[in-house]
């Protein structure tokens, strides 16, 4: 944990390396408090890092084109402040050219459709058809994953080769992690919807771009300048080559600049942003033997960008352009005239750079300056941009380490890695290399602004900026004042209890995600309950307090739930299912409706139409799930724990969840029947919602649905002891009507073929009657959840139906409900006289 610092008159901060990190946290610190006086120590002799803008003979451009796309509000503030209005802003033109063609991108369907070809297309549907209905079942790879979302045949088209390319390696090794970041929320029907209506809503998608009329490096530039004339100063072409430490505190840098002269720089605050391999080599003395091994795990993509002056004024009119073929090295193709007319010194040449992805010390990495101009020439002529003869000249710019590579052992070597630098008092890591992240520039200065705060006194997790949340909702960055007491003036303190088990794969996602609720919850609280797995080890290293017990068997949900509610210490309980991944408003609109009004005791919320899952069955399920929390009653007459809030006095009042109940089953329903015996009200919102990240299968579904709901619903509904606004709808009740009709004349057309015109308008009728709920399908699951929906729901309403004549038959027969051994709460309920469940 950080230690904050106290703050006599001058305090000396040391930053390793001047790109956008370095001097952010340089020029924050600065800002925040002006007896902060730091130095920036860069080996290069240009600041910027890789966002650094190069030029030759006139020409200026950048190491790989510079977008500047935020959607962290401080970022913008920090760029508007330093650059004011040296802005411009470019529209985005890109293509991709694979197989002598030219795709747009973002995808046009007309412009698809007609390079691809009839045939072509069909088979991409199909097999974008077949992976919906058979899905890869684990989703570790970034084939797995891109294949999973797209289908084999569109992942082999547009994402294999280029992928390859980028990191050199099979996509079978690269971590699926990377493409969920890159990627994510890009989808095959998202696609073709923003092709069809112009949407565009993906970081891929961006159809407009700010950039500086210099390009990137002036921001920069501005910024040293900036930093040097508040009383920083930034030292180029200074390398540090030693990290002094005693124990777990650095004491000082040891300097090289570019004469080989060495000296010895002392600070009482260090900043790093240099890559981690070297950092833990340059250590002294060394990090123990099995910190150095993990770190020798990092591995790096170089990077090199040839830029070739043309004969040519405009020779396209992209931006830039992807280069999917396989038959030329040459990765993207940047036109540096269509990012700013400025980078260029007149305006009858053009300047086009050609990049290259390899590794330092391969064949094109040691290939002579001379030879890859004459080879990017020879690229661009062969996929007929412009004729080799066209290159006037061009310039070589090396980048080492431009990528930090998502690999199969990079997750655990940079745990390790983190673990040991998190015990640094001094000393924090940020950035791009400096944390082994994918960042573009806005997280990596983000992390470098909550380092600077960190130094006076805040506690940030810099390890907590997540890359997918600030680019797909609204970034949140606690405010200290949300973390000093967990209030936003509204809403009362909370606490948030998860009960887990076996809960690797969500419980990061479950405890970040609350960890970024507004306000924040005062105690995220996670039980233990036996799990076999990393579940304990990841919410403990999130920041969740873990509890665990030492019972031979797991305890089930509703008694793990009671052993956190008894450790929390504010007045509001937000029980939260492990696999749910709350939206940060969603727990002050819960909290807020139970603290509106004494007699609230509860209030839950709702699944959203966020889908994480691949498989046809968890969509619909959740989509089902999400109908009905959306059409329900607000005046509710039971609970829900998947996100739930509880008043703490109305919990003790009904002494918790029934400890009888062992399994996850009803224990959420059946709290709710007790809440409301003693006359509590409680409260659906739907607009509080989260989204659910369980991958059911289909046979998995329908136990649940049949054994856990269908069953104890029907034996509660015929012995009257179900609320009344739990009685099926009549609405409901035709549906399941026309849907065993339909299932009933499609059997009969074996005896009588005629019985199928019967069948089909039934089947009409029923899928006329849930037109809403298939077109939610459609529009947030996608063309195939709509059709598999379709059967899905009958299969529902046919076995909800079966279920019911099951349970009143036995009724009528005086049998014992079938609830008795599996829910015996249910039998009790059923037993007892009918209370006040009226909502
Ligand atoms: C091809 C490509 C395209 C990109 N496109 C975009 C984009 O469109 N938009 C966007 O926002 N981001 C983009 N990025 C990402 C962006 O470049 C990085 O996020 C950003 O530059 C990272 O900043 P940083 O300060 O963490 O690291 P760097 O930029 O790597 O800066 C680190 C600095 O530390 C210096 N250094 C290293 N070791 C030492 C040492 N021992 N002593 C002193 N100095 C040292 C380096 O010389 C360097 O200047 C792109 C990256 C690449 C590779």
């Amino acid at each position: 944990m950080w230690d904050g610092l106290d703050r006599p008159d001058e305090r000396r901060l040391v930053v390793i390396g001047g790109g956008p990190a370095g001097l952010t946290a340089a020029r924050t610190l600065q800002k925040l408090d002006a007896n902060w006086k730091p130095e920036v120590f860069e080996a290069n002799a240009i600041v910027g890092g890789i966002s650094r803008t190069e030029s030759h003979e006139g020409y200026r451009f950048d190491i790989g084109g510079h977008r500047f796309f935020t959607k962290v509000p401080e970022v913008t503030a920090f760029w508007k402040e330093i650059l004011k209005d040296e802005f411009i802003t470019r529209p985005r033109l890109s293509r991709i050219y694979y197989n002598g063609k030219f795709y747009s991108y973002p995808l046009k369907i007309t412009n698809a459709l007609g390079n691809l070809g009839p045939v072509e297309a069909a088979l991409i549907m199909f097999s974008y058809g077949k992976v919906k209905v058979f899905p890869r079942r684990q989703e570790e790879t970034f084939d797995d994953w891109v294949t999973n979302r797209f289908g084999e045949r569109l992942f082999n088209t547009f994402f294999k080769t280029y992928t390859e390319k980028v990191w050199g390696i099979p996509c079978s090794e690269i971590r699926a992690d990377w493409a969920a970041q890159r990627i994510k929320n890009l989808s095959v029907t998202k696609a073709v919807w923003n092709a069809l209506t112009g949407a565009n809503d993906t970081v891929s998608l961006i159809e407009e771009f700010e950039y500086p009329r210099l390009g990137p490096g002036q921001m920069w530039e501005v910024c040293a300048d900036t930093v040097e004339e508040h009383g920083g100063s930034v030292h180029l072409k200074h390398k540090v080559v030693k990290v002094e430490r005693e124990d777990m505190r650095v004491t000082r840098v040891l300097v090289r600049d570019d004469q080989g002269e060495e000296r010895w720089v002392e600070g009482d605050a260090f900043v790093n942003s240099m890559d981690l391999r070297t950092l833990l080599r340059v250590m002294d003395p060394p990090p123990p033997a099995y910190v150095m091994e993990a770190a020798e795990k990092l591995k790096y993509r170089d990077f090199l960008i040839v830029t070739l002056v043309l004969d040519d004024a405009d020779p396209f009119p992209d931006n830039w352009i992807y280069v999917h073929s396989p038959e030329v090295n040459v990765g993207r193709i940047q036109n540096f005239r269509a990012w700013s007319p400025e980078m260029l010194p007149n305006d009858h040449t053009s300047s086009i750079g050609m990049e290259y992805f390899c590794h330092a010390g391969d064949n094109l990495w040691e290939t002579s300056d001379e030879e890859l101009i004459k080879q990017a020439g020879r690229e661009l002529e062969a996929i007929n941009l412009a004729p080799a003869s066209k290159v006037l000249g061009g310039k070589v710019i090396r980048q080492p380490k431009a990528y930090p590579v998502y690999d199969g052992e990079y997750t655990d070597a940079l745990g390790i890695v983190r673990e040991w630098l998190d015990g640094f008092e001094n000393f924090q890591t940020v950035g791009r290399n400096g944390m082994h992240r994918y960042n573009n520039q806005d997280h990596s200065m983000l992390t470098a602004m909550l380092a600077a705060e960190n130094i006076l006194g805040a506690e940030h997790d810099l390890w907590e900026v997540n890359v997918e949340r600030s680019y797909h909702e609204e970034f949140v960055t606690k405010k200290d004042d949300d973390e000093s007491d967990g209030q936003d003036g509204d809403t009362p303190k909370y606490s948030v209890v998860i009960p887990a088990h076996n809960a690797e794969k969500t419980i990061d996602k479950a405890v970040n995600a609350a960890c970024q609720a507004v306000p924040a919850p005062a105690e995220i609280i996670v039980v233990d309950d036996r799990s076999t797995d990393r579940t304990a080890a990841i919410a403990r290293k999130l920041g969740a307090q873990v509890i665990s017990h030492e019972r031979a068997k797991p305890l089930g949900p509703a008694r793990a739930r009671n052993l956190g509610a008894r450790q929390t210490s504010t007045d509001y309980l937000l029980f939260l299912d492990s696999d749910v991944e709350l939206e940060p408003d969603a727990p002050s609109k819960l909290v807020r409706e139970v603290a509106s009004d004494d007699g609230i005791a509860a209030a839950f919320g709702s699944y959203g139409t966020r889908q994480a899952c691949p498989n046809i069955a968890a969509r619909y399920a959740n989509l089902r799930h999400h109908e009905f929390h959306q059409t329900g009653r607000r005046e509710a007459a039971t609970f829900w724990t998947g996100l739930g809030v509880i008043r703490a006095s109305a919990f003790a009042a009904v002494q918790g969840f029934s400890e009888s109940i062992h399994k996850p089953a009803m224990e959420d329903v059946e709290i709710g029947y007790r809440m409301r015996d003693r006359g509590y009200r409680i409260r659906l919102v739907p607009e509080a919602q989260g989204t659910h990240l369980k991958n059911w299968k289909l046979t998995q579904l329908w136990r649940d649905d049949i054994i856990s709901r269908a069953i104890p619903w029907s034996t509660l509904l015929v012995h009257n002891r179900a609320p009344a606004s739990l009685n099926a709808k009549g609405a409901e009740r035709v549906k399941a009507v026309l849907a065993i009709m339909t299932l009933f004349f499609a059997g009969l057309t074996v005896f009588s073929p005629p019985a199928g015109i019967a069948a089909a308008t039934a089947f009409i009728a029923y899928v006329l009657s849930n037109t809403h709920f298939f077109g939610k399908l459609a529009r947030h699951g996608g063309p195939l959840t709509a059709l598999g929906g379709v059967f899905l729901h009958m299969a529902y309403h046919t076995y909800s139906t079966a279920t019911f004549g099951l349970a009143l038959a036995r009724k009528w027969l005086k049998l014992p409900p079938l609830t008795e051994k599996t829910q015996t709460w249910v039998a009790r309920a059923v037993a007892q006289p009918s209370g006040n469940r009226k909502p």
